[in-house]
């Protein structure tokens, strides 16, 4: 593709995680900063290397609020070159499975295209079909109940609505979101999550018998009940392409959220999925950290945009979210202190130097 004299960020989609985030993140940032990126060995440490449905769909998704050049933006492919153009606000819609079936991800895209309509001027309203409460994945409700709420405490408006579910492997879900500009982020501290305020959830089920998901909800509360905790979980019987089925309970703090789910699967019981689930809770309220593990990898970005010194204490310091760092250092000069072993409980302090505009962005990995 054309002229490759000017400043470009290079990223080696091998390192550490390995896996799809890394491409994420760096399209994400790279259309928001307005700086090239080429992405080699994209996705190596998975069984089928490369772009899947969702990563294609995710570049197709940036290329399209930017009008941005791309080469190498095909199915299998494990080299990317992305040149953005200014991204606009606009009323847009993508589809994980246009070019082949697919159940991929719709959450993953959304948050890779929702980082740069953020800044834009103007308001955006996005429309994704795909898996909604896929595994691997922040299943929607996630996203609706735990990372935009939490995004709030840092300026983030938005709206988000699941219109359909979609779950593997027929996928064919809806989100819409509705995103309103940002001149800046506000930092916040997550060294501390507060006082617990209450739990809540949903048990979700799409085309299966046997009461699964009353099953699913009286257990739960049974659990928590053992635990001396009291929760409000909603029961839903949701029309879907599939069958599936979901526990998603959300602790809400008083200074943030954190989200656990189970999705059930053949041949697990109902008491099973929401046993699993209130454990996780569980061990998440015995440690005194404020972020669950997937909103640390998941909030990275969007702190060192935020311009101050942030710190977060982690439920878990997981390769993702070294994974997510180590490419955000590559677009933002960014400093971190970690402390803690690798999947243990641990601190991690990230200093964002100075941000560079949009328009004259010179990422410090550039070449
Ligand atoms: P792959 O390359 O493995 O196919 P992928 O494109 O699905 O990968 P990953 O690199 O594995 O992406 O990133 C998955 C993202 O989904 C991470 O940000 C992780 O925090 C998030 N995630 C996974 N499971 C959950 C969950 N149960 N709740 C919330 N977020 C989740």
């Amino acid at each position: 593709m054309g002229n490759r004299d000017s400043s470009y960020v290079r990223i080696d989609g091998s390192f550490g995680e390995g896996g799809g985030q890394i491409l994420r993140t760096a399209i994400s940032l790279s259309t928001h900063l307005r700086v090239p990126v080429e992405i080699v060995n994209i996705r190596k440490n998975r069984k089928y290397p490369g772009l899947m449905p969702q990563h294609l769909t995710a570049v197709k998704a940036c290329q399209a609020i930017c009008n941005g050049k791309v080469e190498g933006a095909e199915i299998n492919s494990e080299r990317l070159f992305f040149r953005p153009n200014k991204a606009k606000a606009g009323k847009y819609s993508f589809n994980v499975a246009e070019h082949k079936r697919s159940a991929g991800s719709a959450t993953l895209v959304f948050q890779t295209v929702l980082l740069p309509l953020l800044f834009v001027r103007g308001e955006s309203h996005i429309t994704i079909q795909g898996g909604t409460h896929v595994p691997w994945s922040p299943p929607a409700s996630y996203i609706r109940q735990v990372f935009l709420p939490v995004l709030e405490r840092l300026g983030c408006q938005t709206f988000f609505k699941i219109k359909r579910w979609g779950w593997y492997p027929e996928g064919g879900g809806e989100i819409y979101c509705h995103i309103k500009s940002l001149p800046k982020l506000t930092p916040y501290q997550f060294h501390q999550r507060g006082k617990l305020k209450r739990i809540y959830g949903l048990s979700v089920a799409s085309n299966i018998g046997n009461n699964v998901a009353n099953r699913q909800m009286k257990a739960a509360l049974k659990a928590l009940r053992n635990l001396k905790l009291r929760g409000d979980i909603q029961i839903k019987d949701v029309a879907a392409a599939g069958k599936g089925t979901i526990l998603f309970l959300t602790a809400e703090f008083e200074r943030v959220r954190a989200g656990f789910s189970t999705l059930g699967e053949r041949g697990i019981p109902a008491e099973k999925v929401a046993h699993r689930t209130v454990e996780d809770l569980n061990n998440f309220l015995g440690k005194s950290v404020c972020l669950d593990n997937y909103l640390a990898d998941q909030l990275i970005p969007y702190i060192a945009l935020c311009g101050e010194r942030v710190e977060m204490n982690v439920s878990r310091i997981t390769t993702h979210l070294l994974t997510n760092l180590w490419v955000v250092k590559k677009f933002l000069p960014i400093d971190y202190e970690l402390k803690g072993p690798h999947d243990l409980p641990g601190t991690l302090v990230i200093k964002p130097a100075e941000i560079p505009k949009p328009e004259e962005a010179k990422a410090p990995g550039a070449e």
